[in-house]
Order: C-alpha cells, then sequence, then structure tokens
C-alpha cells in the first residue's frame, strides 16, 4: 500500500486552529501516516517562532542571564495548545527538562532543537500516533549533512502499521549529542523519512500554493507553477526562489519519489509536485528568478585563449582570498568572473590588484551592481528560438544586457543586467512566456 510523508512547517503549526487543520489533514487520507512537524511559527507578521525564542534562551543562558519572559512565551505557547486543544497530555514535566538542560549549559542545537522535540510531542498527541525521538533515528555527520544510516533505522524503528510522528529538524551526531540541520532543515528531515519508508510521496504542507512561475512581489498575478523537475527546482532556488530548503531534493531524487507542496490553508488547491522528469509540451520556460548584489570582473588580455592555465590562474585569485566565483563567461580575449557581493565584501579593489599580478592582462575592470536572472525550463532544450525571445522581451523593454551564461544543461539561460533593472527585467519575461 502507498504510504505518504506529511511535513508541516511553522506556520502550518503555530496555532490551535493550524494544528486543526493539520488533523483534518491527516484524517483525510489513510495513507498519511507519516508526520514531521517543525516548531510552532509565526502567528501574525509581529510574533516570534520558538525556534527563534529557544536560540534566545540558549544565549540568554550562555551570558549567566535568567531566561525570564522569553522562557514563559515558550512555556505559554506549548501550553496552550496542550489547553486549546483539549489534549490530556502533560507537557509540563518535559518543559522542566528543556529549561534545565539550557539553564545547565546545553548547546544552541539542543536548544534550538526542543521546538521540534516538544511540538511533536503535542502531534503526537493530537494525532493519535507513536512520538519517534529524531535523536533515535536521525544521525547528523559534523558538517550538518546526513549520515545515510539514517535510513536503515528509521525503517527499522517504523515498522508498525499506525501514525509516526518525527520532529523535524534535528538529530542525533557522532557522540550522540544533538545536532540540527541548517535553518529550515525540517524540510530535510520530512525527505530522509519519505525515503527511509519507500514513500509514494512527500507532501511538504506550508503556507502557499506551491512555487510560482515568479516572484509575486514583482509580478502579482505570478502564476502556479503546477510540475517541475528537481533539476529545474534547483536552477531556479540557485537564483532566489525559496519554497524548500534546498538540501530537502536530495534524499528523494534518486529514488524518484515526488515532492507535493501542499497550502494547509487551501486544501483545494493541488500545489506544485516536483518530479524527477516531465513532459514539458508546449510550456518552454517554467520559472524565472532572479537577484541582485553581483559583481562581476573582466580580465581582458590578448592571446588569452593561447596561454595555458590562464583560467586557473584568475580563479586562483577568488580561491586564495576565499570567495567562491557564480560564473565565469568567457570569450576569445577575454574572461568574466561573476561573484556575489555577500562573499566579496569590501575587497574588489583586492582582488583587481591580485589579477594584475596574476595573469599580467591588458585590463582589468569592476563592475558592480549587477543582478542576476535566471530563466529555466527543461523545454528549452533543443527549442530554437528561445534566446531570441528572451532577448528580444528584454529589448523591447529597454533593458540592457551585460552578460549572458547558457549552462550546459541548455534547460536554464541567466543574463545580467543592471541591479535597477531587476524587476523590469524579470516581468518582461514573465510576459513573453507565462502561457
Ligand atoms: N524550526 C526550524 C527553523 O525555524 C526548522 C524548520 O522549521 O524547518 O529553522
Amino acid at each position: 500500500m502507498s504510504i505518504k510523508v506529511c511535513k508541516f512547517g511553522g506556520s502550518s503549526v503555530a496555532d490551535a486552529d493550524q494544528l486543526r487543520k493539520v488533523k483534518a489533514i491527516v484524517d483525510a487520507d489513510p495513507t498519511r501516516r507519516f508526520v514531521v512537524p517543525s516548531a510552532p511559527g509565526k502567528r501574525n507578521a509581529d510574533d516570534t517562532k520558538v525556534t527563534d525564542l529557544l536560540y534566545l534562551c540558549h544565549r540568554l543562558a550562555m551570558s549567566g542571564q535568567p531566561l525570564g519572559h522569553v522562557w514563559e512565551t515558550i512555556e505559554q505557547r506549548f501550553q496552550g495548545l496542550v489547553t486549546d486543544l483539549g489534549l490530556s497530555i502533560d507537557m509540563q514535566p518535559a518543559l522542566d527538562e528543556v529549561r534545565a538542560e539550557i539553564e545547565g549549559g546545553a548547546g544552541a542545537a539542543y536548544a534550538a532543537s526542543r521546538g521540534e522535540a516538544l511540538n511533536g510531542l503535542v502531534v503526537a498527541a493530537l494525532l493519535d500516533a507513536e512520538y519517534v525521538d529524531a535523536a533515535e533515528v536521525i544521525r547528523i555527520a559534523r558538517n550538518a549533512r546526513l549520515d545515510d544510516s539514517s535510513y536503515e533505522l528509521l525503517a527499522k524503528r517504523c515498522t508498525g502499521s499506525g501514525r509516526y510522528v518525527i520532529p523535524g529538524f534535528y538529530g542525533a551526531g557522532p557522540e550522540g549529542e544533538v545536532l540540527t540541520f541548517s535553518r529550515g532543515g525540517s524540510d530535510i528531515t520530512g525527505s530522509i523519512v519519505a525515503r527511509a519508508i519507500g514513500a509514494s510521496v512527500y507532501e511538504n504542507w506550508t503556507d502557499v500554493s506551491g512555487v510560482l512561475m515568479t516572484d509575486p512581489r514583482i509580478v502579482a498575478e505570478a502564476k502556479p507553477i503546477r510540475e517541475i523537475t528537481y533539476r529545474e527546482l534547483r536552477e531556479l532556488s540557485y537564483m532566489g526562489a525559496s519554497v524548500l530548503h534546498e538540501d530537502a531534493v536530495f534524499p528523494v531524487r534518486d529514488p524518484g519519489i515526488p515532492i507535493n507542496i501542499r497550502n494547509t490553508n487551501d486544501l483545494d488547491d493541488p500545489g506544485t509536485m516536483i518530479v524527477t522528469d516531465r513532459d514539458p509540451g508546449d510550456q518552454v520556460v517554467v520559472g524565472i528568478a532572479g537577484s541582485s548584489g553581483f559583481t562581476e570582473f573582466m580580465i581582458e588580455k590578448a592571446l588569452m585563449n593561447a596561454e595555458v592555465g590562464f583560467g586557473r590562474r584568475v580563479l586562483d585569485v577568488f580561491e586564495r582570498l576565499g570567495i567562491p566565483y557564480e560564473h565565469t563567461p568567457s570569450s576569445i580575449d577575454t574572461m568574466a568572473v561573476v561573484v556575489s557581493d555577500r562573499h566579496l565584501g569590501k575587497r574588489a579593489e583586492q582582488v583587481v590588484e591580485d589579477l594584475y599580478a596574476a595573469v599580467k592582462p591588458d585590463v582589468v575592470t569592476c563592475n558592480p551592481n549587477l543582478a542576476l536572472i535566471a530563466t529555466v525550463g527543461k523545454g528549452m532544450n533543443h527549442r530554437i528560438g528561445t534566446a531570441a525571445r528572451l532577448f528580444s522581451a528584454l529589448s523591447t523593454s529597454q533593458v540592457n544586457i551585460r552578460m549572458i551564461d547558457q549552462g550546459s544543461s541548455e534547460q536554464n539561460i541567466i543574463v545580467g543586467v543592471e541591479g535597477d533593472d531587476l524587476a523590469k527585467a524579470i516581468r518582461a519575461i514573465y510576459d513573453e512566456f507565462k502561457s
């Protein structure tokens, strides 16, 4: 029989009303047997996530200050859930233990993970499910990456035919200590559970109806994407479209378990299916994502193409400064290196100086304020005219293209434009490819 894993994000478990929706969703389908909750998130724009409150408690404890009202807020949130939902569990012993551990000097990961751990107890009581402590079944290596032994541990632990609740975000490290994935990591837990138990689908319940074709802050009427491949999603997420933790794709991609992004607040919406492969039909572009904050270093040198090791020496400059590069478009006598300002910081002059020293170029120019836009879709593969449509949409909108990079995947065309043109360019590309 098929089994579904359902991960519920912070806003889906933020209060009792939301948790009632969770129960209705799980009750509606007997194959929804594995539930992975996040910690309670924000109930409104001014609220604070329980995870953030727990990190704050840890910092207070570290600096010898009382946890005071911060802890009280956490306690009230969990006690409030139990009361409002009419559950007959007593959360006090678990809350007291967490408080004592944090005050006694437990690490930041332990503190942060308790949002999921405590919420798991509430959700398990609500769903009449078996609670499995994630530290028992999820192993995390020191680099915050998954240890593959988790799959077997999970499969062996969850052999019953009932429901299971496995809190997201954390697991046990090599010494048995609690470790977490990076922020938003409950998505990864859901994905691991889906793979371990051979789920038919991994439902990721959140507060939006799936992935939109582009940023709704730029195109308010952006259409939802019904189906997208893992790879297309990865290319879009890289440029800033975020609906799922980027590491959540890997556990389910190889076994080909689809991820269905669904909206807890809109059950009629089918959401977005993330799949291994799909038939793009007539749809050339699946999504457009972009962000500003990039700088391009353009290196010109006559006969550069004949100089063995030129590219390596250029990239070596960036490596030595610890700056990762995003793209390296090149032509016969020029090579450009595009880096994110987040990594570059205030070192542009240093980079230029080092490039002069490393490759003796004719000239190096530093062009800041670059925005990159990725236009993604497997439908563009072998389709004549996609680039022409893209470029003419941009020129009609008076957007100057400063850089072009079409990856070898042929599923993504990246253009660099002036930072100020970002929104205009995305709008133009969306209008060209929306249908
Ligand atoms: N609660 C954690 C966070 O806020 C993990 C998650 O929600 O996925 O990052």
